[in-house]
């Protein structure tokens, strides 16, 4: 009798430490979003029902989270309709940084890593952003139609369109850069990247500082050409634009059908997350 409730006590402590376990796991939106678009809603090429189901998941997420939310809509040649979903938040100061992500896939995978995870970080920023304080105006944008080897566009759709918005809300001068985080859900260390002959102050510095702040290891690199994320159009209009991503680019899985949810490593998240916090905090 004895020996049974020894063996009923240790099975409650067991219970109660993987209860606790699981709960430590909880306060991980970034990873529950990611996991959410790569697994539920899938492959979410351009133009598609699946892109549209993202991204209004991703409106909803941000009105919660108290963000001024609009649809920025536009053509993909031959594909139909597609759009970027903007979330405002006003700062103090006329400065405006531009954290954005883009929310479609190719056709042939869950677009996990690619990039389920950037809007996984964009949707945890959304929750973050009162308890941070910016003093700038902060948009969070999960662009459409970055996918140029699916719309087989020149231009990344989504962020084109998001020019056109800045220079129509004439917001575009007060633009400190737009952060694009694509392909953020794995690794240790990352990289940024940007088509500048060398790191700029207040721009490329200032996400540098970020890493170094957080104890994340980052390092800079000139983009090939003009650049592969939704950065480039911002370069190409005149303003600043850098992109984060995994060390070297790197994804045996980039483009495949092997990039799944499974993939995303919570801790990754997380340390991209914080280099976004950091930078938000400052003017
Ligand atoms: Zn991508």
């Amino acid at each position: 009798m004895r020996r049974l409730a020894l063996l009923a006590a240790v099975l409650a402590a067991t219970l109660a430490a993987a209860a606790s376990a699981q709960d430590e796991r909880l306060p991980d939106p970034a990873h529950a979003a990611a996991v959410f678009l790569a697994r539920d809603v899938g492959s979410r090429p351009a133009a598609s029902r699946a892109e549209l189901r993202a991204h209004r998941w991703v409106a909803r997420r941000f009105e919660r989270a108290g963000l001024t939310t609009r649809y920025v809509g536009f053509g993909v040649p031959r594909l139909g309709r597609s759009r970027d979903v903007v979330g405002v938040r006003r700062g103090r100061r006329r400065c405006l940084k531009v954290v954005m992500a883009h929310a479609d896939s190719v056709d042939d995978g869950p677009g996990a890593n690619d990039n389920a995870s950037g809007v996984g970080v964009l949707v945890a920023l959304a929750g973050r952003l009162d308890a941070i304080r910016p003093p700038c105006d902060v948009w969070l944008v999960a662009t459409g139609a970055e996918e140029r080897p699916y719309t087989g566009a020149a231009d990344h759709l989504g962020a084109l369109a998001l020019v056109r918005e800045l220079r129509r809300r004439r917001v575009a001068r007060r633009l400190r850069y737009a952060l694009s985080l694509d392909m953020v859900g794995r690794g240790r260390r990352f990289q940024l990247r940007s088509p500048r002959a060398r790191p700029r102050r207040g721009v490329e510095r200032e996400v540098l500082a970020a890493g170094r702040r957080r104890g994340v290891p980052l390092r800079w690199l000139r983009d090939s050409a003009t650049g592969n994320s939704d950065h480039r159009e911002v370069e190409l209009a005149g303003l600043s634009g850098l992109v984060l991503q995994v060390w070297e680019g790197g994804d045996a899985c980039y483009h495949r059908a092997c990039d799944g949810w499974r993939r995303l490593e919570p801790e990754a998240l997380a340390r991209v997350q914080g280099i976004a916090e950091s930078v938000l905090r400052r003017r």
